[in-house]
C-alpha cells in the first residue's frame, strides 16, 4: 500500500478474498426486479444494499422473500410503501436489505468482501476501527452459522456520483437509463454531500469509496484485505 493523500478518495476493492473465509449468504430480503413493457427491458441494480432495514413487520413482505421479476405497476406499489420504511434511502429493483443470513467457514481477520459491493468487518477490528475519529456508517451482524468468529456488515449508504454517458433514453415507465462510464470513474465534486468515511457511488451502487481518513487508519493499523486506488475528483 501506499501513503493515503490527504482530501483524496479511495476505490476499495477485495484484495485477498478473505483469506481462508468461506461465505455463502444473502440478504435477508430483496426488491424484485422489473419487466418493463415500455422499453423491453428485464433489469435490477446491484450494489443498493441496506443491512440494518428490519422489515419484518413489513405488510408487502411476502413480494420481498419472494425475488423475482414483477410488472412496472406492482413495483411502484411496493416502492412507494417501502419508502416509508426506508425514509429517504435511494431504492431500486434489486435493492438488498436486512442483515445477510447464511453459512461462513473459517476465521475471519480485517475485513472479509463477499463480493466486491459487500464489505463485512470482523468484531474486534471493527471495535478498532470505532475507537479512530472516523464517521463510521451503522453496522449490523451478518448470521453465520459455522464461522469461528463474528462479523458485521457495515450500511455502506450511496453518496456523489461519478461522470457517465447516457448510452440512450430513460424509460419514462420504468426509469430505466443506460449509461456508460467515461473513462475512469471521477467523482463530480459537485454531487458530494456530507457523508461517512466510507460510502458508495449513488449512480454506480458497485463501487465503494473511502475518505483519505478512513484509507490512512486502516494503513496505519495494517488492517487487511482492502485493496485502495485513488479516484479523481472534478
Ligand atoms: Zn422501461
Amino acid at each position: 500500500m501506499t501513503t493515503a493523500k490527504v482530501g483524496r478518495y479511495y476505490r476499495l476493492t477485495p484484495e485477498r478474498r478473505g483469506v481462508g473465509v468461506e461465505l455463502d449468504a444473502r440478504h435477508n430480503w430483496s426488491l424484485p426486479g422489473v419487466s418493463c413493457e415500455v422499453c423491453g427491458e428485464t433489469w435490477a441494480a446491484t450494489g443498493l444494499d441496506y443491512p440494518t432495514v428490519d422489515l419484518s413487520t413489513f405488510p408487502g413482505l411476502r413480494a420481498l422473500s419472494a425475488g423475482g421479476v414483477v410488472s412496472t405497476k406492482e413495483y411502484a406499489h411496493l416502492s412507494e410503501q417501502l419508502a416509508k420504511v426506508l425514509r429517504g434511502r435511494p431504492h431500486l429493483p434489486g435493492t438488498e436489505l436486512g442483515p445477510l443470513i447464511g453459512v461462513g467457514g473459517g476465521t475471519p481477520a480485517g475485513f472479509v468482501w463477499m463480493n466486491p459491493w459487500t464489505l463485512l468487518i470482523e468484531e474486534r477490528t471493527m471495535a478498532v476501527l470505532r475507537n479512530q475519529r472516523l464517521k463510521l456508517p451503522d453496522a449490523v451482524p451478518a448470521v453465520l452459522r459455522e464461522l469461528n468468529g463474528r462479523l458485521f456488515e457495515f450500511e455502506v449508504l450511496p453518496q456523489g456520483e461519478v461522470q457517465m454517458a447516457p448510452r440512450g433514453k430513460r424509460c419514462s415507465e420504468c426509469g430505466r437509463t443506460p449509461l456508460r462510464l467515461i473513462g475512469r470513474p471521477a467523482i463530480r465534486r459537485q454531487s458530494l454531500g456530507e457523508h461517512a468515511d466510507i460510502f458508495r457511488i449513488r449512480n454506480f451502487s458497485t463501487l465503494l469509496i473511502g475518505t483519505e481518513c478512513f484509507v490512512s487508519c486502516i494503513m496505519a493499523l495494517s488492517i487487511r484485505c482492502c485493496g485502495v486506488t485513488p479516484v479523481d475528483v472534478c
